[in-house]
């Protein structure tokens, strides 16, 4: 495969661009080598500057639920496009974004629109600590939340550990109100509640994790945790930044029957345009300004282009299509797991997937927390990522993401990518 181009524009970017890109995960850094430049986008597939096609089974990571440039959505940008960019002021297309959410998300009575995830998680905790009173969070190791200052702590391990910073630039003061627990160990969590139950404001976590690989919750552990937040007066918080509309219409809230006090969303809320929002009842919500005292606001919110794609794309998100997208997908998940059964696993959540391939004689695992990340061969995944981009398969570039599958995906695609897969040594 040629890659002059690509080679030549990463070149380039480097000069200008801290490590040539503008998102670390993007630079390859997990698996080496130099990340290919992208022209265009249609469908299932990507193109890159040589010419290059692939598979795409990054979407964007996560948003292009309906494939790239479909019909619908670009035809919806186009036109909101012509009747301007932005306009500081309400607009309908952002009630009717609004009601969507409202109609398929469990949760939410009111919503909140930002630009980001990180921008709804970080304001649905500064909600959550304005609504209680209460300074401190808890948040699980593995779960990535966005890159504000105070989710961004080291993971504590066994038992609860006060908060370090994760990153430079994080002052100790800012990550100590973060507590971090032991994703789908109920105990961790309840030796949390034990010590600092009183200060705690919110427990926040991806329901179905996806920034470790995919890892499903066990049976009864949202339920559990729905009910310690409870007992405690804590408000729990779903990130469905990357499980919102994807999991389902209504999220993975609504396959597990957990209704957490606030919702967090982004991604496929926004169609692959700049989107996130945050929403819960009616009475939490009415504590966000202008109606109450925790302040938030943005220049962009409700941007008309983002809201265009952002409807036209969950639109498109019927019972039927929710069923081909799973089918398509068990299709790829089982294909995969058959193929490398003797040393990786599959974890699937829908549309999301993770190939983990364990170190030797561990086959039998299952990865059920960021404890079990030295489980994972990282060089072997590594190799195999190399192996499908060569082949014109594009992976997520490291042993920690998901995959997702889109809608515009077909048989004949999975078919093409477990024959490339076969062919791996
Ligand atoms: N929450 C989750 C679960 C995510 O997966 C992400 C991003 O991947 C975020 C929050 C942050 O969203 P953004 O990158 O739009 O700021």
């Amino acid at each position: 495969m040629n890659n002059t181009k690509s080679e030549a524009s990463f070149d380039a970017a480097q000069e200008v661009l801290v490590g040539g890109v503008n998102s670390p995960v993007r630079a390859f850094k997990s698996v080496g080598g130099k990340p290919v430049f992208i022209e265009r986008a249609e469908g299932a597939y990507l193109y890159d500057v040589d010419g290059n096609q692939y598979i795409d089974y990054i979407g964007a990571w996560g948003p292009m639920i309906v494939g790239h440039s479909h019909p619908q959505v670009v035809k919806a940008v186009k036109e909101a496009a012509e009747n301007g960019f932005a306009f500081g002021t309400p607009s309908i297309a952002e009630t009717e974004l609004a009601n969507l959410i409202i109609d398929a998300v469990p949760s939410i009575e009111v919503v909140r629109l930002v630009n980001s995830g990180t921008e709804a998680t970080m304001s649905a905790i500064r909600l959550a600590r304005g609504y209680t009173g209460r300074s401190k969070i808890v948040k699980f190791a593995g779960c990535y939340h966005g890159h504000a200052d105070y989710l961004l702590v080291k993971a504590g391990s066994g038992a609860a550990t006060l908060g370090v910073p994760d990153s430079a630039g994080v002052p100790e003061g800012l990550a100590a109100d973060t507590l971090s627990a032991r994703f789908n160990d109920i105990e961790d969590v309840e030796r949390i509640f034990e010590e600092h139950g009183k200060d705690i404001a919110c427990v926040i976590i991806e329901p179905i994790a996806g920034n470790m690989g995919v890892i499903p919750p066990d049976d009864h552990f949202l339920q559990g945790l729905h009910d310690r937040c409870h007992q405690h007066g804590a408000l729990l918080i779903f990130d469905e930044v990357m499980t919102g509309f994807r999991i389902s219409r209504g999220g993975a809230q609504k396959i597990n029957g957990i209704t957490p006090d606030l919702t967090c969303l982004g991604k496929v809320i926004g169609g692959g345009l700049p989107v996130g929002a945050y929403g819960a009842s009616r009475e939490i919500m009415d504590s966000v300004s202008p109606k109450g005292p925790v302040y938030q606001a943005g220049t962009n919110s409700g941007n008309p282009i983002s809201m265009a794609a952002g409807i036209a794309t969950l639109n498109e998100l019927t019972p039927e299509f929710y069923e081909g997208l799973n089918g398509v997908s068990e299709q790829l998940g089982d294909g995969l797991a058959e193929i490398f059964s003797e040393d990786a696993i599959v974890q699937r959540a829908g549309s999301m997937m993770t190939l983990f391939f364990l170190k030797p004689g561990l086959a039998d695992w299952c990865i059920r927390s960021f404890d079990d990340a030295d489980k994972i061969d990282k060089d072997r995944h590594a190799k195999f990522f190399h192996h499908c981009l060569e082949n014109g398969v594009h992976l997520t570039p490291s042993p920690f993401e998901a995959i997702f599958v889109s809608g515009a995906h077909t048989l004949e695609d999975v078919e093409k990518t477990l024959e490339i897969a076969r062919s791996f040594q």
